[in-house]
């Protein structure tokens, strides 16, 4: 029997991240010493006082079904804590606990598009906007984010991607896999053509609180936007809690029914004794959130420093998140045969920009998610491996 799959299943796409790991442990298994600059969550343990809220919650028996929308307390502390961050009022009402923040991404497509309608969406960046807009039947209309903007939008290149058919615009600030932050004039002008286009807006702030200059801004501090923003966020970044499965969504009142359904049909409801966990990541203490985010911090200037040291590749100073996204034409090769290239010859797993879009071409992605120690490691054996490439000797002799 030839197995008979659903046409859309071929419009789906992946997170390569998970592949390059694979073959990234793979040859680690083999004894290569590997280093991991390739994964997109936090080298830190969960803090301690969470995992012991975990713990206290299985011994108190949150291990039931709990409503759809997570448990009550936890909606009140979300709606506080994403509210006190942005300097806005929630409703807990509003609040959606799901099983990680990707759910958040399919949920609302789900819930908003219509075969056809149009979705804008960054480009480099998160892989699972793209291959949703796709899998549901809409049409995914890249937006470019470029290294001379500084990986911002460009507001006159947004604003000819409007149509009729827009039904939704994705922002993604702070940016993975660029770490382009978006200034609040970028928001206002945005939210202006989503008030003037009828459109939705995702705002996908899972990297809010790792930012480095400045204060996190949202598109939902302008009026007309509360209606129209999905807020995403959750708890993997942050709090280091990326294997609980812990995120969230602030919806416009009216899609909390339909969304609820949508998490009644598929998952039921997000784990109970993590959700418990989570109650204490907001409300506990901030110490190790505090020590990770210097850490970023530090590493930020180590990455940015050491990759414009090495013959081949330039690098912007990322504004927020752990990325860094260095172009990388000069070394002759191509994103994917770059990566490669890394991976064979420096025991470097990175990911090629391609594995964000079209756009990411000419790029790589470097996650500082890794100790300084290892991240100094890693610069050196990248400036090693580039010596040896002919187009980076050829400029370095042309220099001469
Ligand atoms: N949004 C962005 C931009 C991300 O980089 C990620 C994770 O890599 C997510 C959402 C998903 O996070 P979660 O692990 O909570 O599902």
């Amino acid at each position: 029997m030839k197995l008979r799959l659903s046409e859309r299943m071929y419009r789906l796409g992946t997170e390569t991240a998970f592949e390059v790991a694979a073959r990234a442990r793979a040859l680690e298994a083999e004894g290569k010493p590997i280093i991991h600059l390739e994964i997109g969550e936090p080298d830190f343990d969960t803090p301690k006082h969470v995992r012991d809220a975990a713990a206290e919650a299985l011994e108190q028996g949150y291990t039931h079904y709990t409503g759809a929308t997570g448990i009550p307390e936890l909606r009140e502390a979300i709606a506080k804590y994403a509210g006190d961050l942005r300097g806005m009022r929630f409703d807990p009402a509003n609040v959606v606990v799901t099983p990680g923040a990707k759910p958040i991404m399919f949920y609302t497509m789900m819930a908003l598009l219509e075969p056809a309608d149009e979705v804008i969406y960054p480009n480099p960046g998160f892989p699972i906007y793209e291959s949703m807009i796709n899998f549901l039947g809409g049409t995914a209309v890249p937006l470019q984010l470029s290294e001379q903007r500084d990986f911002r939008i460009n507001l006159n290149e947004l604003r000819s991607k409007f149509s009729s058919k827009t039904r939704l615009i994705i922002l993604n600030s702070p940016h993975n896999p660029t770490g382009g932050v978006l200034t609040r004039d970028d928001l206002k002008a945005i939210a202006d053509l989503a008030v003037e286009h009828d459109a939705m807006v995702l705002a996908d702030e899972i990297y809010a609180e790792i930012i480095y200059e400045g204060k996190h801004h949202t598109i939902l501090e302008f009026p007309g936007m509360m209606e129209r923003t999905i807020l995403l966020d959750g708890f993997s970044k942050t709090f280091a809690m990326t294997g609980w499965r812990l995120g969230y969504g602030i919806f416009p009142g009216e899609l909390i029914p339909h969304i609820s359904r949508l998490i009644i049909n598929s998952v039921s409801c997000t784990s109970a004794f993590s959700q418990r966990a989570a109650i204490a990541a907001l409300t506990g203490p901030r110490d190790d959130i505090n020590s990770m985010k210097e850490a970023f911090a530090s590493r930020r200037g180590l990455v940015y420093e050491g990759l414009n040291k090495i013959p081949g590749l330039r690098c912007n100073l990322p504004g927020g998140a752990f990325y860094a996204f260095p172009n990388i034409t000069d070394t002759g090769l191509d994103s994917r045969a770059y990566a490669d290239y890394l991976l064979r010859e420096a025991d470097v797993a990175v990911l090629p920009g391609t594995s964000f879009g079209e756009f990411g071409e000419g790029y790589i992605r470097i996650s500082f998610a890794n100790s300084e120690e290892n991240l100094r490691k890693a610069m050196e054996r990248i400036e090693a491996a580039n010596l040896k490439l002919p187009a980076v000797a050829a400029e370095i002799g042309a220099a001469k």
